[in-house]
């Protein structure tokens, strides 16, 4: 139980005990309780109401040192402020990690180490969950949309496939490229998933990467090549669909959570993929999204836009309680989340 006294908050945390081997184990985090202090001038007391997990977490928290709080962003509530441009009340979105209640200095505003857009007010999101601004309206559906659209450059009439496709990213680039008219197909990992796509997300065709051959089915689907791959997941499935893509595909390298637990300096690096890239003459581009960190708005507006006009589907996954976290982490990993896993407190 969180205990309030005269603006004094005991905030819960994770704590990185041990850096990550493998699968995350729930012995790597530890939850520790710390007594914030009253906020001073200029500061804001912010509570948690909905905490993000992300695939990214599991590669990049390695360079960070143990003894942090576990890194992540979260929708919260602004409940005392000593600063009149963030009045009680609002939310923000921040990255403020795994953790319940935080005090922000408001006047000291940077990028996080990831560089995503420092913390900011949850912009509007008509009469959405504010829990969208951690996926479909936040992070997750900026990555889509710019890293999709700016990258692979699609056209309509155009064949995209999609891995990692009933994910948070990868429902909504299939969407996108539905809008932008070309024809979609989104490779999962369920039945189930892949029937969202279809039913729900209008994806024209999708491969069950865990009971389907995903060379021999690409093949029926697109048998002229595919021109643009969004690629979420790296790995063999990402070598088998380069090698069917058109002269001069783009591809669009957003993730690769399939060796996101492997130790990656202990293995050989590649499956033999130079030979597609040559002869196909791929153009092959890797992104951060926080490259587009001063149009973060427009992503946002256009995929809310995209939502009121009925063009645009999201589903989240929804974990309860601050003490799964770690459930909801692990799972994600594992592919138990349909569209984007959140928490919530
Ligand atoms: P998702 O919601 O897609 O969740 C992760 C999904 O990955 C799981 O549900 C699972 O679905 C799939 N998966 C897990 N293991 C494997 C595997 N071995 N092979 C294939 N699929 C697997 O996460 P996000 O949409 O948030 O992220 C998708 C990707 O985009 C990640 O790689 C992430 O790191 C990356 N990303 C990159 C950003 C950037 O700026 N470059 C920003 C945001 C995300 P299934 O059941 O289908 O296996």
């Amino acid at each position: 139980q969180i205990k309030k006294s005269h603006m004094m908050v005991t905030c819960k945390k994770y704590v990185l005990v041990k850096h990550f081997k493998g699968e995350p184990k729930p012995s790597d985090l530890e939850i520790v309780e710390e007594q914030l202090p009253a906020i001073k001038d200029n500061e804001i007391l912010v509570e948690a109401e909905y905490l993000s997990v992300d695939p990214y977490m599991r590669p990049y928290v390695a360079r960070f040192p143990t003894g942090i709080t576990m890194i992540g962003s979260q929708v919260a509530k602004i409940i005392e402020s000593k600063s009149s441009k963030y009045p009680v009340g609002k939310r923000i979105v921040g990255s403020l990690g795994w953790r319940t209640h935080t005090i922000i200095n408001t006047e000291d505003q940077k990028a996080d180490s990831l560089g995503t857009p420092g913390n900011y007010i949850l912009p509007e999101i008509g009469d959405l969950p504010a829990s969208v601004g951690l996926g479909v309206l936040g992070m997750p559906g900026n990555t889509a949309y710019f890293g999709f659209l700016d990258i692979c450059q699609p056209k309509a009439g155009e064949t995209l496939v999609v891995s990692g496709a009933a994910g948070a990213v990868g429902s909504l680039v299939g969407q996108i490229g539905k809008i932008k008219g070309l024809t979609v197909i989104g490779i999962a990992g369920s039945d189930d998933k892949c029937q969202w796509l279809k039913n729900e997300c209008g994806f024209d065709h999708t491969i069950n990467y865990k009971t389907q051959n995903v060379g021999v089915e690409l093949k029926k689907l697109a048998p002229d090549g595919v021109d643009c791959y969004f690629d979420n997941v790296g790995g063999d499935i990402s070598t088998t669909v380069m090698y069917q893509m058109k002269l001069f595909g783009r591809v669009s390298v957003c993730g690769s959570i399939s060796s996101y637990n492997a130790d990656v300096n202990a293995q050989p690096k590649t499956t033999i993929l130079q030979p597609a890239i040559v002869f196909n003459q791929l153009k092959i581009e890797g992104f951060i999204v926080t490259r587009w960190a001063d149009k973060w708005q427009e992503g946002i507006v256009q995929n809310l836009k995209w939502i009121q006009e009925g063009k645009l589907k999201y589903r989240e996954t929804v974990t309860y309680g601050f003490e799964n976290m770690f459930n909801a982490f692990a799972g994600m990993l594992k592919g138990e989340n349909t569209g984007k896993a959140i928490v919530k407190v």
